[in-house]
């Protein structure tokens, strides 16, 4: 059999970050601060980030990024991860396309959260920050942060998305083994918290819950900073290291993708595995089709609307010009806790504006069946996230079978499903719903932003 998996020898691991924002045809609209509707300074972000993340985060000029040396050698622990031919999955599903997926469920923490918690714990180390904290929704990026702050000796402070922190418990158990303090949002400690207890006691929380009381947290601590896993331009900078390698490794493999696909959340493991090879749609002609993939049961960019909107429930974060379901929107419980958020990141928002981005919006139980057959072909058990890519590849792949063409496949395995094993349980006893939501609530969320946040 022809080569499996590709790898790249260490000094072949990348140096720089790719950064889209200095590339894009139109820049993504700024950034607003909520009081004086202005873009947002480095100065108004570095109250809440690092500095080094908050200049990152509005970096629209250098196209490339150096990866410090410290953060480069802590991802050789677990990079370059292996590009892997899927010739199982495609024996299984009978497509005559090549599907390739970049495994980023190799790392430590199970999932491509770390690439970016490496450098935000980094650089909050080097300004003489102590603490950071954040907020969790499956509990991959808690885990993620956990793990880096204990790393570079930071304290953390997680707060977990209440129905995950009591669907998840052994995520609680590894930010706990990492030294972490993890708290159940929305929780008592925090203004925004109580707030919204007070209003519905039975909140089970959402991110959207989580970051307010994470950044209510950062703001009120001296030398306590917020670092956030997703959504916000550095992250996805920090997730470029995916899809560099990944192009690496399609010229070992000998093929250059015609379709990318990754699931999405607020937007980091997709535009990770998808910039790098979108920069050569924008200079090199190449006609690559990007999927992301989203769940039917939060839609932000097959149902939501473009509009200024905050990036948490209480409005403590800057303004995100985002396609939303309103920060409001309380998505059904479902397993991908990941992809539960109301909103998408800036830069993919400008990117399917402008259509070099298509999104589809996959039922939950298609997800899981289509996990199962990956599973079977390919031995790993994907997070309940990246089934949604794989559905999304899957349909994909049938799709060129039924048009008679044979095309090459990439997409991201963003994590695996070990510690999900609950939600396949779920799925196998045949107790999982889709978690549809109606037009009417989508429309009246909306409604509720656009009526409360005028731009003008
Ligand atoms: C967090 C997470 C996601 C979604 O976040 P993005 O920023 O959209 O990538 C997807 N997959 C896994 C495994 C995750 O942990």
């Amino acid at each position: 059999m022809a080569t499996k998996r590709f790898i790249l020898p260490e000094e072949e691991i990348p140096r720089q970050w790719y950064n889209i924002q200095a590339d894009m045809p139109n820049k993504p609209l700024p950034m607003l601060h909520p009081a004086t509707k202005q873009p947002v300074t480095v100065d108004d972000l570095a109250h809440i980030f690092s500095r080094e993340a908050s200049e990152q985060e509005l970096n629209q000029t250098d196209a490339w990024i150096d990866i410090p040396e410290e953060v480069r050698d802590l991802y050789k622990s677990y990079r370059s991860t292996p590009l892997v031919r899927a010739y199982g999955l495609e024996e299984a599903i009978g497509t005559k396309c090549h599907i390739y997926f970049k495994n980023e469920s190799v790392s430590p923490v199970g999932s491509h959260k770390l690439n970016s918690a490496l450098p935000q714990a980094y650089y909050c180390k080097k300004e003489g920050i102590t603490n950071v904290t954040t907020e969790t929704g499956a509990g991959q990026w808690g885990t993620a942060l956990s793990y880096a702050a204990k790393v570079f000796g930071l304290e953390a402070a997680v707060y977990m998305v209440k129905i995950s922190y009591e669907q998840k418990p052994y995520r609680r158990s590894i930010m706990q083994t990492y030294g972490a303090q993890v708290i159940a949002s929305p929780s008592m400690s925090t203004r925004a918290g109580k707030d919204i207890l007070t209003k519905d006691p039975n909140h089970q929380g959402s991110l959207g819950t989580a970051i307010s009381e994470a950044v209510e947290l950062a703001m009120n601590t001296p030398n306590c900073r917020y670092s956030l896993g997703s959504v916000l331009n550095h992250v996805t900078l920090h997730q470029s290291i995916i899809g560099l390698e990944a192009e690496k490794q399609m010229k070992m493999a000998g093929e250059y993708p015609d379709i990318v696909i990754g699931c999405f959340g607020g937007g980091s493991n997709f535009g990770g595995i998808a910039f790098p090879f979108m920069r050569h749609n924008f200079k090199d002609g190449k006609k690559t089709r990007f999927i992301a993939a989203e769940p039917l049961s939060c839609p932000k960019f097959t149902k939501g609307e473009f509009h200024y909107d905050f990036g948490d429930e209480a409005g403590f974060t800057p303004l995100i010009p985002m396609f939303t379901l309103g920060h409001n929107f309380r998505p059904a419980n479902i397993h991908a806790g990941g992809l539960r958020y109301h909103g998408a990141g800036m830069i993919v928002t400008q990117l399917v504006k402008d259509g070099y981005v298509e999104a589809v919006d996959i039922p939950q139980l298609e997800t899981f069946e289509k996990g199962l057959i990956f599973a079977k072909a390919e031995g790993i058990i994907p997070a309940p996230e990246s089934c949604h890519a794989i559905a999304a590849t899957i349909r994909e792949a049938k799709a060129c079978d039924a048009k008679g063409e044979q095309k090459v496949i990439l997409f991201n395995l963003s994590g695996h499903g070990l510690i999900d094993i609950a939600a396949y349980d779920q799925y196998l006893a045949g107790n999982l719903v889709n978690g549809e939501v109606s037009d009417d609530y989508i429309k009246a969320n909306i409604a509720e932003i656009k009526e409360q946040i005028k731009i003008d």
